[in-house]
This record gives structure tokens, C-alpha cells and sequence, in this order.
């Protein structure tokens, strides 16, 4: 696999294009991001540690029925996917209330849902990707009503999965964001899972081991991601 020139540079990854049309390398630079990028920072062997995480969970999801764009892992950084065309689209479920929802509703922080909420948003930084629905994604033809369907399908089978996981790790998977996209037809789940996406807490203390730790200025945010990795099994040699 050749690398061939940058297509993109976001806030986090470095997507490159291959001799392959099909195929891309996501690079999971070191770079941290909040607050629509107001807030970045270099961290230490981030890059690698999200390059790994993220190589995990896709074959666990893959494991569990749900199609992603993961090839496989090309060096410490750096990742082969499939060349999907991206919805502008974000797709959230909440297990339990923290973030955004929290300012948005007046709740506290940390309640059991009683069951799942799940929130579609625009990726627009500029607007700071608002909350729309399945009618904005409809009239504004981001996607057509079968993949709204299909997205929501599959991260709600991310979350079946994902959640029992966690529990087993003695992880609370608290909230998630996931990103889909086409390849020849099919709906695959792309783009990244690492706790720079979701919130992890520890089942027994309620220790945030995710980006909150960078957002809130909590200190230990690779250390964190490391010692979720540690739990899970992730080889991060
Ligand atoms: P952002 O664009 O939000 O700053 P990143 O720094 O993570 O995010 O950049 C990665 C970009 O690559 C994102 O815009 C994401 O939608 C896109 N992307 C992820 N996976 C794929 C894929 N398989 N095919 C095409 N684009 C992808």
C-alpha cells in the first residue's frame, strides 16, 4: 500500500489517499481538540494510543455483526480503511446524562436513562454542530430515509455490544458519537471509536477516563485512555 497525498486534515486524524482509489490512511496525530478546536494540545503518544483503541473495538464490532471501514493497522499511527463517502452526519446515544445534554435540559449530571437516548447532530464546527432530526436529514437530503434507518440500526447494536464490554472492563459507556458513511452501496460505521468520542467512567468511583479529563482540565488524559485500554486487553505495544 502506497501513501499518496493528504486529502484532508482534521482537528485529530490526517486522512490520506492511496494508490489504492479505494482505500485510505487515516494518521491519529498527537493533537487534541475542544470546544469546536478553542482548546488544542499536543498529548503524548495519543496518536497511538486511539490508532489501537480504535483498531479494537471496530474488529469487536465487526465481531458482533456491525460493518465497519477498518482494514487494519499499518503502523503505530496510522490505519487502513475503506474510502467511504461520509454523511454529515454524527450519531449519538446517551446511557447516561453528562455533556451537552446536561446545559440543554437543566439535568444533573450522571442519571441512569431509563432507557437509551439517541440524537442525530450536523458536523459543522462553524456551527457547532447543531442537533437536527430525521426531518432536517430528510429536507435537506444529507441522507435518504433507508441509511437514517440503518444508522440507527447499527449504533444501537454498537451500543449492545459496546456497553457489555465495557461492563466487563468495569466501564460505564455513559455516551458515544459514531460517524457512518457509503462504500459501494452499503452502510459502514467509519471515522474513529476512542474516548476521544465517548465517555467512559469506572463502574465503582465514577472516574472520568475520557476527553472530559482534557475538557475540564482534569489532568491524566492519555493515562486514562491507556488504563482503559489495559482493561480491555488492547495491545498497545
Ligand atoms: P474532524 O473532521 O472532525 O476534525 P478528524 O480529525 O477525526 O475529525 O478527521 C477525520 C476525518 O476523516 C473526519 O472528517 C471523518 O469524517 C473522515 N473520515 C473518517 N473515516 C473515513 C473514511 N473511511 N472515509 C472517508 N472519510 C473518513
Amino acid at each position: 500500500m502506497e501513501k499518496r497525498e493528504e486529502l484532508y486534515a482534521g482537528k485529530a486524524k490526517s486522512v490520506y489517499l492511496t494508490d489504492d482509489p479505494d482505500r485510505l490512511i487515516l494518521h491519529y496525530r498527537n493533537d487534541t481538540s475542544a470546544f469546536d478546536g478553542e482548546k488544542i494540545e499536543q498529548l503524548d503518544r495519543k496518536g497511538a494510543v486511539n490508532n489501537k483503541f480504535s483498531a479494537f473495538i471496530m474488529q469487536k464490532l465487526e465481531d458482533a455483526g456491525v460493518p465497519t471501514h477498518h482494514e487494519g493497522l499499518l503502523s503505530d499511527e496510522e490505519s487502513v480503511v475503506k474510502k467511504l463517502d461520509m454523511f454529515p452526519i454524527e450519531c449519538v446515544i446517551r446511557n447516561i446524562t453528562a455533556g451537552s445534554l446536561c446545559k440543554r435540559l437543566g439535568v444533573e449530571e450522571g442519571m441512569d436513562l431509563q432507557t437509551p437516548i439517541f440524537e442525530f447532530f450536523l458536523k459543522n464546527d462553524e456551527l457547532h454542530d447543531p442537533m437536527i432530526n430525521e426531518y432536517h436529514i430528510r429536507a435537506f437530503g444529507w441522507a435518504d430515509d433507508e441509511a437514517v434507518e440503518k444508522m440507527k440500526e447499527l449504533t444501537f447494536r454498537v451500543n449492545d455490544t459496546l456497553t457489555r464490554l465495557f461492563a466487563d472492563a468495569g466501564l460505564l459507556l455513559v455516551d458515544y458519537k459514531l460517524e457512518f458513511g457509503r462504500y459501494q452501496g452499503e452502510i459502514l460505521l467509519g471515522d474513529e471509536f476512542t474516548p476521544d468520542g465517548c465517555r467512559l467512567w469506572d463502574a465503582e468511583t465514577r472516574k472520568k477516563l475520557d476527553k472530559d479529563r482534557f475538557r475540564q482540565g482534569l489532568g491524566g488524559v492519555v493515562e486514562a485512555y491507556e488504563e482503559v485500554a489495559r482493561r480491555l486487553g488492547v495491545d498497545l505495544s
